[in-house]
């Protein structure tokens, strides 16, 4: 974890991870949320990231870990103000990722207008699958992946569907932010999401990307 987490051979090392909420209606539907009249950002630290096979734990300061499984992309190259036209440029690679969630943290920090970092940036909250290096971005259109728990289906998405796609995202974030090498993007999930429990095994998969998978303890987060 932390520092010593490589993204794998010929990728910068993890820089930044920025997150998208609320990007497929169907999930915006199943939490009860509006639609979002401009991207809604959130961020984890690189520290958050699990490589596939790495053992979760469950945290201990929530009691529903929900999986959200995502389509990440990794920014190779600076960029600011970036059009949308230009941001496939910026893209170094895709992979899959999991935003894993405290549901029941995050409505409360929800209700209390508070801020989302303990429901959603601690340690071991995002795993992410090996990178496969895009020179184009065309792979991200009509891209189609899934999320299985034990071996049953509980996501299944498509990029078509998002309501703010990648170069909007990369446009926007570019805006704020100089992107840099290593910089993640979580894209947003779509709906099914659920909760996982002690000796799941998650399976997060996409043709053209890949197939990973974690397990999930028995027992909780160390102390
Ligand atoms: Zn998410």
């Amino acid at each position: 974890m932390g520092t010593t987490f490589h993204l794998g051979a010929g990728t910068p090392n993890p820089n930044r991870i920025f997150c998208v909420g609320k990007n497929y209606r169907e999930h915006i539907r199943e939490l009860n949320d509006g639609v979002p009249d401009q991207p809604v950002i959130f961020m984890k630290p690189a520290s958050c990231l699990v490589g596939e096979g790495e053992l979760i734990r469950l945290p201990r300061h929530g009691s529903c870990l929900h999986h959200e499984v995502e389509i990440a992309v990794l920014i190779g190259k600076k960029g600011e103000n970036i059009a949308e036209n230009q941001a496939g440029s910026l893209i170094a690679g895709v992979t899959l990722g999991l935003d894993l969630t405290l549901r029941d943290v995050q409505s409360d920090l929800k209700k209390r207008g508070l801020p989302w970092e303990l429901s959603k940036a601690f340690d071991q909250s995002a795993p992410i699958g090996t990178i496969l290096p895009a020179s184009s971005p065309s792979i991200l259109q009509n891209l189609s992946f899934q999320c299985l728990v034990n071996g049953q289906i509980r996501q299944r998405g498509n990029t078509n569907d998002m309501i703010y796609p990648i170069p909007h995202i990369i446009h926007f974030l570019s805006g704020i932010w100089e992107l840099q090498p290593g910089d993640l993007i979580f894209t947003g999930t779509p709906s099914g999401v659920g909760p996982l429990r002690s000796g799941d095994q998650i399976t997060i998969e996409s043709g053209k990307i890949g197939k990973f998978s974690w397990k999930i303890a028995a027992h909780a987060q160390r102390q």
